[in-house]
């Protein structure tokens, strides 16, 4: 028997150093050059325990009795902590509920999308009668809006924070985010059935059921790009009440009810790439915003141009042309928990994510959604609110707004700093501790972090340890590299 335990430990000790190994190969894929120390120092000190081991077998300490001890005894602690780190502890109530679990309140208002910092930015302009429209009803801003457009562009200038270098990134920018622009004119984004259907198809609804209209709308979503999808019944709440950022020229859609026409929403999240985020805030995040915005649109559109093929009415909902709050959707849909900062968490990817969604009246059979411990790890996490430059992010409790719990990001400051350094920041995105790499280490952390708060402790201390309280920024990817591109 005691032989049969000493090969197992002798395994297990193996296992433990393939595994700090495999951590170790993934702080160097992650370019960390903290973790690469503090994961190597891990490794050496797994390799020198399993060299001892192999000593004491060899000089026989586990035929002794207190040798025998010591195995049993090591034998049991491990045993009861892997138990403890692995066992799955009851769900969190609230977040089982999706959005539904926030909601304190009975009289919650739809959310106007002309109160939004993008929307007054955007299209405020002084002098205009949506501008008189706006401040008589909503003075609270005025002051606030004022003072940033007397400071010059309110949107701030495009890659400031590279400057002079930074032009061929914002470029890159400005090139993705032209696609949802093209796609956001009516008869995309609310599409009639394909002519050449017109005739066989327009006229009655195609017979398809819930069950296979989902899985055909997420299979062909997926091959479309992207990389989650999920199905969530529409909450009446998360369609903006009125719309308020208008992109074209079209400003009398501003300021115009946003009707509840559809009962579904299919939503789409699309993975920004790791090494494009580490370098924020500076340009190539914005780089790979405006790409999965623009991915998002292209999945969007031809997801409601399907489902306007099929004979029923579809709203693609992306980065030019919103009418309902993406966040909540996703969290309905299954995609993942609201976060401290405010983004949608997802277990795959973190809050590396952008979303796009399609509502319709289609009938689809929604998903549930997820409890991952985003809620209990972020209550004791707070690292995005330490590392955000404009303070914007809580670092305090979960407080009730217009009825939904929640933490209360400050979009005014953030936005602030946006105009300030010409990006969309993501310093947030890149720090938090659920962004990292999709490497065999990481996907295993998070397996056990969905599963109870020890390891969600646990790991969250490691994190601080292996990638620090205040994770430093990365290199730009070189192709991205702040190389002046106008030679004087
Ligand atoms: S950084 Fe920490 S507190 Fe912030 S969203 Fe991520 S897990 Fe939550
Ligand atoms: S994007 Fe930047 S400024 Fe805005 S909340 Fe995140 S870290 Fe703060």
């Amino acid at each position: 028997m005691i032989h049969i335990l000493i090969i197992i430990g002798a395994i297990g000790l193996a296992v433990q150093m393939v595994i700090g190994l495999s951590f170790f190969i993934s702080c160097i894929i992650e370019k960390e050059k903290r973790a690469v120390i503090a994961a190597s120092i891990q490794f050496i000190g797994m390799f020198i325990l399993f060299g001892l081991y192999l000593i004491f077998i060899q000089e026989g300490f586990f035929d002794t009795t207190a040798g025998r001890t010591t195995l049993l005894v090591v034998y049991i602690i491990t045993a009861l902590f892997a138990f403890l780190l692995i066992r799955k502890t009851k769900a969190n109530t609230k977040t089982i509920l999706g959005t539904k679990g926030l909601i304190t309140a009975d009289d919650v208002k739809r959310f106007d999308e002309r109160e939004t910092v993008f929307a007054r930015a955007g299209n405020l302009r002084p002098g205009t009668k949506q501008y008189e429209m706006f401040y008589a009803e909503h003075p609270e801003y005025k002051e606030f809006d004022d003072a940033r457009r007397a400071k010059g562009v309110p949107m701030g200038h495009a890659g400031s924070i590279d400057q002079p270098y930074g032009n061929v990134n914002v470029a890159m920018m400005m090139a993705c985010s032209s696609l949802p622009f093209y796609l956001s004119d009516k008869e995309k984004v609310q599409p009639a059935p394909h002519l050449s259907l017109e005739k066989e198809l327009a006229k009655q609804k195609v017979a398809i059921t819930p069950e296979e209209a989902s899985e055909r709308i997420k299979g062909f979503a997926k091959i479309l790009g992207a990389d989650l999808v999920g199905i969530a019944e529409l909450n009446p709440l998360w369609v903006y009440s009125h719309r308020g950022r208008i992109v074209k020229d079209n400003m009398e859609d501003w300021g115009k009810e946003i009707p509840v026409a559809h009962r579904y929403a299919v939503v789409f999240a699309e993975e920004m790439k790791f090494d494009m985020i580490g370098s924020a805030p500076h340009t190539p995040t914005s780089i790979e915003s405006m790409r999965n915005y623009a991915k998002g649109a292209f999945i969007a559109v031809q997801v409601a141009s399907l489902v306007a093929n099929l004979g029923y009415s579809a709203t693609a909902n992306h980065f030019r042309y919103y009418e309902s709050l993406m966040v909540p959707l996703a969290v309905d849909a299954g995609l993942g928990e609201l976060s401290r900062m405010g983004y949608l968490i997802t277990r795959e990817f973190g809050p590396r994510i952008r979303l796009s969604a399609v509502t319709t009246d289609l009938p689809l059979i929604p998903d549930k959604p997820v409890d991952i411990g985003v809620e209990d790890f972020c209550c004791i996490c707070k690292k995005c609110a330490m590392c955000c430059p404009s303070g914007s992010i809580p670092d305090g409790d979960q407080v009730v707004v217009n009825g939904i719990y929640r933490w209360k990001l400050n979009a005014e400051t953030c936005f602030a700093y946006w105009g300030k350094i010409g990006t969309d920041c993501n310093v947030c995105m890149r720090v938090c501790p659920w962004s990292h790499a999709q490497t065999f280490p990481h996907r295993l952390i998070k397996a056990l972090t969905v599963r109870n708060a020890l390891s969600r402790r646990l790991f969250n201390k490691m994190d601080d340890i292996f990638y620090g309280k205040k994770p430093a920024g990365k290199n730009v990817p070189k192709w991205a590299t702040y190389k002046p591109w106008i030679q004087s």
